[in-house]
C-alpha cells in the first residue's frame, strides 16, 4: 500500500519475531489462545471504561462484548476480531513495535537455548506468536479516539501502518487476519479450532463464536432439484416437525440433499469457576482455570489451590493457587516491584490485575483471582485502591493461603515420617502429595523467609512452614515442630549455625561439642538467613541461639570454673596480646571438643557470615 507508513521494529521484537519465524516449535497453535487472550484483555478494558461511562460502548453491534473467528478457506485467511478498547495509530505503533514489559531480553536468552515458546504469553509479546503460522498479518483496528487504520507485516523487520479505507468499518476493536502459511493450513479448519478454543480458551470470560458450518438434511422435490435458496431455507426451519410418513405419502415426489449453512457458533461457556460450589468444580478443572489465568500451559498441576467465599461485613470469593514453579521473575525484581499476581474483579467485573493492595509482597508468587460484591463498581481505580474493606480483604486472603501452604505440607506423607505424626493411610491420592511440600519449599521457601521478616502479625505461622536441614535432618528437610519433638532434655535453646554450605558448615568446630553431646543444630546457607534470624527471635518460648555467638550454654559443666582459674594467666595474657579494639574477651568455654580455640562473635553483632554478606554486597 503505497499511502503506507513504515516503521522499523525495535531490535528485540525483531530478534524475537526472527525466532519465532524460524522456530521448528511444535506446538504452534499457541498462537490462538494469545490473540483471544488479547482479545479478552481489549474487551476487559472497554468494560472497565464503560462503568463510568456508558456512551464508549456505542450502540447497536458495538455494545455486543464477544469474540468472533471466521476462516476463508479460499484466501487462506483466519481472522480473529474483538469488540474490544481497540487500538489508535499511536497505539498500533507502540503495542505492535516495541515490547513494554521487562524480562524480554531474558525470554530471548532462554528461546536460543531451546526456552519453551509455551511461555511467551507471560513475557508480554504473546502477540508475537502468530507469525508461527503466518507469514503476512493485519490488524485492523478502531479505537474511540481515533480513525480506523491498518497494521500489517511480512516479519522482514519493518510494519507499516495506514489509515484504513479498503475495509468495513469495524465499529470498534480489532480484527487480526492472518495469511496462514503453507504449512498452517490446519488452522482452516472449523474442527481443529473448535477443539483448541476449548483446551485453551474455556474460562474466557467473553463468548468466542465461530462463523461454523452446519450441514443441513432437507427435503427438495425430487424433479425439482434447482430449487431457489430462500425456500430450502425454509424448508430446514421446519425439519424437526418431520410428521410421520403420512405426509411423505401424499409427497411422494420429495428427496433429502445435504445443505450447508452458517452460523455464529459459541465455543467456551464462560463458567466463571469461581463463582461455583467448590464442591462441584472438579481437580481437572481447577488445573485447567490455573492455566489459564497463570498462562502457564506447562501441563503442569498447580501445587495447591483454596476456593472461598468470605461473608460478613466484606463479602467476596476468591480462588488462590499455588504455582509449580516460581515464575521466572519472582526474586529478580523482588524488591523494585510490589505487583501481585490476583486479579481483581469486582461483581464479576475485571478490574485490575496491577493491584498492589490484596497481598503482601512475600505472597506475590500465588495466583488467583478475587471477586468482590462490597467493592463500588464505578469508582476510578486510583480509588478503589483506598477502598477500606481492602484491608479486610487482604487480612483473610492472607490467611487462606498460609492455611493452604500449611495443608500442602499436612497432606504430604513425607512430611510424617516422624512417628509422633498421624498416621495416614497410603492410597494413591496420598501417593500423588508425596513430597510436595519440599518442592513447595524448593520454588517458594525464600518468600515463607522474607514473609517472616516482613510479617510480624504471622511471624508464628509462618515460622511453622519454614524447612532446613540440620545436623540431624539427614539430608532431609526439618521443621522447628521436628526439631522441638527432638530436643534433649534439659535443652532450653533452638541451635542454629550460618554459612555458605552444609559441607562448610558440616566441618565447623562450633560444632564439634554440639554433635558429640548429641544436640541438634540448624544449618542455615542462604544469605536471607541472616537476616531471618534478625527477626525470629523465638519460638513456641525456645530462644533461638546461634552457636557461632556468646551466650551457648550447654548445661552444667562442673570442671570449667577450676579450669578458668588455672587458665587465668594465659586468657589475660591473650587479651593484652590481641588489644582490646580486636577483641571484648578471651574465655574458657565448653563449646569445643577437639579444636583448641575459636572466634566467637559478640551476642548483638553480626556472625561472621553475615560480616561476609555485607562485604560482598559493597564490593
Ligand atoms: P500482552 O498481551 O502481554 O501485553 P501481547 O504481545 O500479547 O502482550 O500484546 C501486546 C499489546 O498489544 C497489548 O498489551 C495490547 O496493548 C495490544 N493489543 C494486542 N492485541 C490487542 C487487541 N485485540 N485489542 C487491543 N489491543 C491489543
Ligand atoms: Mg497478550
Amino acid at each position: 500500500r503505497s499511502s503506507a507508513e513504515k516503521f522499523e521494529f525495535q531490535a528485540e521484537v525483531s530478534r524475537l519475531m526472527d525466532i519465532i519465524i524460524n522456530s521448528l516449535y511444535s506446538n504452534k497453535d499457541i498462537f490462538l489462545r494469545e490473540l483471544i487472550s488479547n482479545a479478552s484483555d481489549a474487551l476487559d478494558k472497554i468494560r472497565f471504561l464503560a462503568l463510568t461511562d456508558k456512551e464508549v460502548l456505542g450502540e447497536g453491534d458495538n455494545t455486543k462484548l464477544e469474540i468472533l473467528i471466521k476462516l476463508d478457506k479460499e484466501n487462506k485467511i483466519l481472522s480473529i476480531r474483538d469488540r474490544g478498547i481497540g487500538m489508535t495509530k499511536e497505539d498500533l505503533i507502540k503495542n505492535l513495535g516495541t515490547i513494554a514489559k521487562s524480562g524480554t531480553s531474558s525470554f530471548l536468552e532462554k528461546m536460543q537455548t531451546g526456552g519453551d515458546l509455551n511461555l511467551i504469553g507471560q513475557f508480554g509479546v504473546g502477540f508475537y506468536s502468530v507469525y508461527l503460522v503466518a507469514d503476512y498479518v493485519e490488524v485492523i483496528s478502531k479505537h474511540n479516539d481515533d480513525k480506523q487504520y491498518v497494521w500489517e507485516s511480512k516479519a522482514d523487520g519493518s510494519f507499516a501502518v495506514s489509515e484504513d479505507v479498503w475495509n468495513e468499518p469495524l465499529g470498534r476493536g480489532t480484527e487480526i487476519r492472518l495469511h496462514l502459511r503453507d504449512e498452517a493450513q490446519e488452522y482452516l479448519d472449523e474442527f481443529k479450532l473448535k477443539e483448541l478454543v476449548r483446551k485453551y480458551s474455556e474460562f474466557i470470560n467473553f463468548p468466542i463464536r465461530l462463523w461454523a458450518s452446519k450441514e443441513l438434511d432437507v427435503e427438495v422435490p425430487a424433479d425439482e432439484e434447482e430449487s431457489s435458496e430462500e425456500e430450502t431455507s425454509e424448508t430446514s426451519s421446519s425439519e424437526d416437525e418431520e410428521t410421520e410418513d403420512e405426509d411423505a405419502e401424499k409427497k411422494p415426489k420429495t428427496k433429502t440433499v445435504k445443505e450447508t449453512t452458517y452460523e455464529w457458533e459459541v465455543l467456551n461457556d464462560m463458567k466463571a469457576v469461581w463463582l461455583r460450589n467448590p464442591k462441584e468444580v472438579t481437580d481437572e478443572e481447577y488445573t485447567k482455570f490455573y492455566h489459564s489465568i497463570a498462562k502457564d500451559f506447562s501441563d503442569e498441576k498447580p501445587l495447591a489451590w483454596s476456593h472461598f467465599t468470605a461473608e460478613g461485613d466484606v463479602e467476596f470469593k476468591a480462588v488462590l493457587f499455588v504455582p509449580p514453579k516460581a515464575p521466572h521473575d519472582l526474586y529478580e525484581s523482588y524488591y523494585n516491584t510490589k505487583k501481585s499476581n490476583l486479579k481483581l474483579y469486582v461483581r464479576r467485573v475485571f478490574i485490575s490485575d496491577e493491584f498492589d493492595e490484596l497481598l503482601p509482597k512475600y505472597l506475590n508468587f500465588l495466583m488467583g483471582l478475587v471477586d468482590s460484591d462490597t467493592l463500588p463498581l464505578n469508582v476510578s481505580r486510583e480509588m478503589l485502591q483506598q477502598h477500606s474493606s481492602l484491608k479486610t480483604i487482604k487480612k483473610k486472603l492472607i490467611r487462606k493461603a498460609l492455611d493452604m501452604i500449611r495443608k500442602i505440607a499436612e497432606e504430604d506423607p513425607d512430611e510424617f515420617s516422624d512417628k509422633d505424626k498421624k498416621d495416614v493411610e497410603k492410597t494413591d491420592e496420598n501417593d500423588e502429595k508425596k513430597g510436595q511440600y519440599a518442592k513447595f519449599w524448593n520454588e517458594f521457601g525464600k518468600s515463607i523467609k522474607l514473609g517472616i521478616v516482613e510479617d510480624a502479625t504471622n511471624r508464628n505461622r509462618l515460622a511453622k512452614l519454614l524447612r532446613f536441614e540440620s545436623t540431624k535432618s539427614d539430608g532431609k528437610l526439618a521443621s522447628l515442630d521436628q526439631y522441638i519433638s527432638r530436643m534433649k532434655p534439659g535443652q532450653k535453646d533452638i541451635f542454629y549455625i550460618t554459612g555458605t554450605s552444609k559441607e562448610q558448615l558440616e566441618k565447623s568446630p562450633f560444632l564439634e561439642r554440639l554433635t558429640k553431646k548429641n544436640y541438634e543444630v540448624i544449618y542455615f546457607t542462604d544469605p536471607v538467613d541472616e537476616y531471618l534470624m534478625q527477626y525470629l527471635m523465638d519460638y513456641e518460648d525456645k530462644k533461638f541461639q546461634n552457636v557461632s555467638k556468646e551466650g551457648l550454654k550447654l548445661g552444667k559443666d562442673t570442671k570449667i570454673k577450676s579450669l578458668k582459674e588455672s587458665f587465668k594467666e594465659l586468657t589475660n595474657w591473650w587479651k593484652d596480646t590481641l588489644a582490646s579494639e580486636n577483641v571484648d574477651s578471651v574465655k574458657i568455654s565448653d563449646r569445643l571438643d577437639k579444636t583448641p580455640c575459636v572466634v566467637v562473635t559478640s551476642k548483638y553483632g553480626w556472625s561472621a557470615n553475615m560480616e561476609r554478606i555485607m562485604q560482598s554486597q559493597t564490593l
